[in-house]
C-alpha cells in the first residue's frame, strides 16, 4: 500500500482532531505505519522525529519494550473491571506510587480517562466540597488569562484562547479571569520573577474581594502550553497558594501537559514548593500510550465527602473506563522507567542542548521570543522583533514550518507563530541538533515576503 491509498480512504470516512477538513486538499495527510523510539514511519518508509511528542503525550518513544511488555502481561490477566465495588492490583499499585511521587499531601486518586473529563471532576469535586461544608454561594472560579484546561464544555468555559473558546461562548459557564504571569508581556528590564509578583496583585484583588463566591483557582504551572507554549516564574505559584489558604479558597493544579518531567522536575509545582488542592494528570501518565487521567487531592477534601449515604454528601461521578488496568499498568511502567532510568537527571543534558542548539537564532530580526522550561523549549516568529508585533494569524507563516519540517525527516507542528521542541526523552543530542537546523531554515522560509 502507497501513502495515498489511506489517505484517498481517510477522506472519505475520518474526521479530523483540531483541523478544518478543507485544509486536506492542499495540506499532505500522513499516514504512519509505525513507530519506534523517536520515529514515526509511513506507508513509503518516509521517517519524522516525533517533535512534539504526539501532541505532548509520548515520554520514552514510540514502541518502548518495557511499556509493550507490561501491556501484554496485563492483557493475559485482567482488562478491564467496573471500579465501582471492585478493584484490581494496577489501580491500587499505581495509586500508592502516585501519592508517592506527588507532592506532600496529596493522599487520594480519582480516576477518569482524558485530560478535560479530569479537570471536570476536579470542578465538581471543588465545588462540592464546599457546599458539604455548608457553603453554597462558592460556585466560580478563577482562571488566568490565555489559559486552557480542555475542550469539554465545563474544561472550555475556564479556558482563555479565544481561538477555541469563542464560538461556543453563549454555551459557556462564566469565569472570572485574572492576568497571565506570562513572562513574555514583561516589560523591558523586568525579571521574570518581578513580573510574575506585579501579576499576582490583580489576583490577590480579586481574591480578596470575591472569595466568598470562588470555589478554586485553576491553573497550568510554568507553561500555558496551548496557549502558545508561553512561560512564567514559579514565584506566581508560591504566592498563589499562600493566598488560597488565606482566603479559603482551593488550588487547581493542571498539570496534565506539563506532569511528567517537562519543565524540569517531574511536576511542575515542585519548583514552587507547592502542593494543591487538587492535581490534575494525564497525558505522560501512560507515556503517551493510553487514555488515562487522575486527580490527585488532600485528605481534608475526601474527608468532606465521607459520610452515611442518606447525606448524599458523597462524589456520585463516574465514566465507563475508570481506572482501567491496562491504563494503570502502563503508567505504572512509566513510573518504573522514570525511578530506574534517572530520567530527570539526564534530562538536564538534553535541556542544555536543546538551549545551545538553538541559542543561534536570538539575534534573528524575525525571532521575538527564545523559552524554556526544561524539556519544553519554545521559539516565537514576530513580524517585528523591537514592538515584538505579530504576524498577523491569517498568514499562518507556522504551516510553512512545518510543511518545511516533513521534508526534512521532522515533525514540527507549530502553534500559530510558535515554533517548539517538547520531545520524547528517548531523543540524541544529534537529533535534537537536527531539529534546531530544521527550525532555523523553516523560519527563514516562514518569515520570506
Ligand atoms: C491537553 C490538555 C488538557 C485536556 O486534555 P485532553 O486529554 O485533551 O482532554 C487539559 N489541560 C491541559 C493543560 C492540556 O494541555
Amino acid at each position: 500500500m502507497r501513502n495515498a491509498d489511506l489517505v484517498a480512504r481517510d477522506l472519505k470516512s475520518v474526521w479530523h482532531p483540531c483541523t478544518q477538513m478543507k485544509d486536506h486538499e492542499t495540506l499532505p495527510l500522513i499516514p504512519i505505519k509505525r513507530g519506534e523510539g523517536v520515529w514515526l514511519e509511513d506507508f513509503e518508509g518516509n521517517r519524522y522525529i516525533d517533535a512534539v511528542s504526539s501532541w505532548w503525550v509520548n515520554l520514552f518513544g514510540h514502541a518502548n519494550p518495557r511499556i509493550n511488555s507490561a501491556i501484554q502481561e496485563q492483557i493475559g490477566q485482567l482488562e478491564h473491571v467496573i471500579l465501582a465495588g471492585f478493584s484490581h492490583e494496577p489501580v491500587v499499585n499505581l495509586s500508592e506510587r502516585l501519592i508517592e511521587v506527588t507532592p506532600e499531601g496529596l493522599n487520594k486518586c480519582f480516576y477518569a480517562d482524558n485530560g478535560s473529563s479530569a479537570i471536570e471532576a476536579a470542578l465538581k469535586m471543588s465545588y462540592h466540597y464546599w457546599k458539604n461544608h455548608g457553603k453554597p454561594g462558592k460556585k466560580n472560579f478563577v482562571n488566568l488569562s490565555n489559559s486552557y484546561h480542555g475542550e469539554t464544555l465545563g474544561a472550555l468555559a475556564l479556558g482563555d484562547v479565544a481561538l477555541y473558546k469563542d464560538t461556543y461562548q453563549p454555551l459557556l459557564m462564566e469565569v472570572l479571569t485574572a492576568p497571565s504571569p506570562d513572562a513574555y508581556n514583561k516589560e523591558p528590564g523586568e525579571t521574570d520573577e518581578e513580573y510574575a509578583l506585579r501579576q499576582f496583585e490583580a489576583m490577590d484583588k480579586l481574591l480578596a474581594e470575591k472569595h466568598d463566591e470562588i470555589c478554586a483557582v485553576v491553573v497550568e504551572p510554568l507553561i500555558q502550553c496551548a496557549g502558545g507554549m508561553r512561560m512564567h516564574h514559579p514565584v506566581y505559584h508560591t504566592k498563589l497558594r499562600e493566598a488560597c489558604d488565606r482566603y479559603g479558597v482551593h488550588l487547581i493544579a493542571d498539570e496534565i501537559a506539563v506532569g511528567f518531567g517537562r519543565t524540569g522536575t517531574l511536576f511542575a509545582c515542585e519548583q514552587s514548593g507547592i502542593t494543591p488542592d487538587f492535581m490534575c494528570l494525564s497525558k505522560g501518565l501512560t507515556a503517551g500510550y493510553l487514555p488515562l487521567s487522575v486527580v490527585l487531592t488532600t485528605d481534608n477534601v475526601y474527608n468532606a465527602f465521607y459520610d452515611d449515604y442518606e447525606t448524599m454528601r458523597a462524589f456520585l461521578h463516574s465514566h465507563s473506563y475508570t481506572g482501567n488496568p491496562i491504563g494503570c499498568a502502563v503508567a505504572l511502567a512509566t513510573l518504573d522507567i522514570f525511578r530506574d532510568e534517572n530520567v530527570i537527571e539526564n534530562n538536564r543534558q538534553l535541556s542544555r542542548c536543546m538551549a545551545e542548539s538553538v541559542a543561534h537564532l536570538a539575534d534573528h530580526p524575525n525571532v521575538g521570543d527564545i523559552r524554556q522550561h526544561g524539556m519544553t523549549m519554545a521559539i516565537e516568529m514576530v513580524k517585528d522583533k523591537a514592538s515584538k508585533t505579530p504576524f498577523p494569524w491569517q498568514e499562518r507563516r507556522g504551516i510553512r514550518v512545518y510543511k518545511h519540517s516533513l521534508t526534512r525527516q521532522a515533525l514540527l507542528r507549530p502553534l500559530g507563530n510558535v515554533l517548539y521542541f517538547m520531545p520524547p526523552y528517548v531523543i540524541t543530542e544529534e537529533q535534537i541538533r537536527h531539529l534546531a537546523q530544521v527550525a532555523t531554515e523553516g523560519i527563514e522560509i516562514a518569515v520570506k515576503d
